[in-house]
């Protein structure tokens, strides 16, 4: 694979770097990066996006894509991770828009995507339930077809951002008497309905970001159904091969590399920098090694989608592998932060203490043990890889 840039690609660069300093800046960062502002902050960088043309650049052109190659895909990604900025939230534009653009009606198509593009809409994803997790097939909230309406009751669990979300996208049992699977249909949910409520979770890392939703009679019309009645499963687990490729987040791992080096550069211990430690320094490799593999695997999956191939089970090599890595450095973070990465549930935080980035550690940290979780936990991912990609 040639990776060295053409003459065009390093025009686009020189675009993209303009682009990101004249939208990108430090007050956006810190809206983003706050909690209480986040959807707020993330909104405006969407519709930063959307004004130069590039919020959904991986949909066809019709809809608002932008018809960039894998390379300046790789290229984008790669500039936007060196600043710091956010990827738009993928539950839209990556997730239900690819199943609304593969299996939903033209009527859906101008009604929900338009909308995505500008940030009008915040959309979650029902999937999980209590009973149904890796055994997503499991899942019982009800569709129960009256009339032009479906009456839905049951809730879902772990659904990211329900507390922002105006419409939720949600897998339904619309039929329970044959093949689990075959009585699953995928239904696009207003947030206002009466009916339905979210419930917050709390979760270790301080972040406020899953829930429960329950669904009590809630109306949904009938035209709110993407595709056939009972054919939910199929669109469901294309979605899911989107949203695993997602998870590999090899730009951002990049850059949390690159600062940790740093941070490790800084750390002295018993009189030099943590980075002249050879244990330290070994372990630091071998997780460059791992990335760079993967980045290389990324672009073979990203190459192949090129060519019109559909992202495939490799999604979940990628989602494996990214995940681990992320995990491998938030561990070395915490390693490195030493004592203080202990000090965030104390009296004292770290920070207060003079420390520039141990809570940060320990918040990444914590919210980083979900990684090998969503999306599909990873020991569900190593079946997948054992079936479709090894053949076992
Ligand atoms: C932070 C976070 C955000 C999430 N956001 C969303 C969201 O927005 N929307 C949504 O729908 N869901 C979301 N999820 C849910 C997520 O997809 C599920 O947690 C995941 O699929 C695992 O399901 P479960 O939690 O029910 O665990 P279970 O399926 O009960 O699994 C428990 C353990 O058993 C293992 N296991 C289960 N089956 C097998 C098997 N066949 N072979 C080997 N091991 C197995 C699993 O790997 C796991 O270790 C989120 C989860 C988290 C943690």
């Amino acid at each position: 694979m040639d990776t060295s840039l053409s003459t065009e690609d390093l025009a686009f660069q020189a675009e993209v770097r303009q682009f990101l300093h004249e939208a990108w800046d430090k007050e956006l960062a810190a809206t983003c990066n706050n909690t209480a502002t986040m959807k707020e902050g993330v909104e405006e960088w969407q519709k930063r996006l959307y004004r130069k043309g590039w919020m959904a650049p991986h949909w066809p052109v019709e809809y608002g894509g932008t018809n960039w190659s894998v390379t300046q895909m790789f290229i984008y990604n790669a500039e936007r991770s060196v600043v710091g900025a956010p990827e738009a939230v993928a539950f839209g534009v990556k997730m239900v828009a690819s199943v609304i653009i593969g299996y939903g009606s033209e009527e859906q198509k101008a009604k929900f995507l338009p909308r995505i593009l500008q940030s009008e809409d915040w959309w979650c994803q029902g999937y999980s339930e209590p009973g149904a997790g890796s055994d997503l097939a499991a899942l019982k909230t009800r569709a129960d077809r009256e009339g032009d309406e479906y009456i839905i009751n049951g809730s879902k669990i772990w659904t990211t951002y329900a507390q922002y979300a105006n419409w939720i996208f949600c897998l339904v049992r619309t039929d329970s008497s044959g093949r689990k699977q075959d009585g699953i249909s995928f239904l696009l949910i207003d947030m206002a309905t009466p009916g339905i409520t979210v419930r917050p979770i709390n979760t270790i890392d301080g972040f406020r970001h899953v829930n429960e939703v329950f669904f009590d009679n809630v109306r949904v019309p009938v035209a709110n159904r993407i595709g056939e009645e009972g054919k939910g499963w199929t669109y469901a687990k294309s979605l899911l091969v989107h949203e695993r490729l997602g998870i590999a987040e090899v730009a951002d791992s990049k850059r949390a590399f690159n600062e940790l080096r740093e941070q490790a550069r800084r750390e002295v211990n018993g009189g030099r920098s943590l980075l002249d430690d050879a244990l330290f320094a070994g372990r630091m490799a071998a997780v460059e090694i791992e990335l760079m593999a993967l980045e290389f695997t990324e672009l073979r999956a990203l190459a192949s989608i090129a060519e019109g191939k559909a992202p495939g089970p490799e999604s979940s090599l990628l989602k494996l592998q990214g995940s681990e890595i992320q995990q491998a450095i938030q561990e070395l973070r915490m390693d490195v932060a030493g004592y203080y990465s202990g000090t965030l549930q104390g009296e004292l935080s770290a920070s207060q203490l003079g420390h520039d980035f141990a809570d940060y550690a320990q918040k990444m940290y914590f919210r980083g043990r979900a990684s090998t979780i969503y999306g599909g936990s990873n020991e569900v991912q190593k079946n997948i890889t054992a079936k479709y990609v090894l053949g076992l």
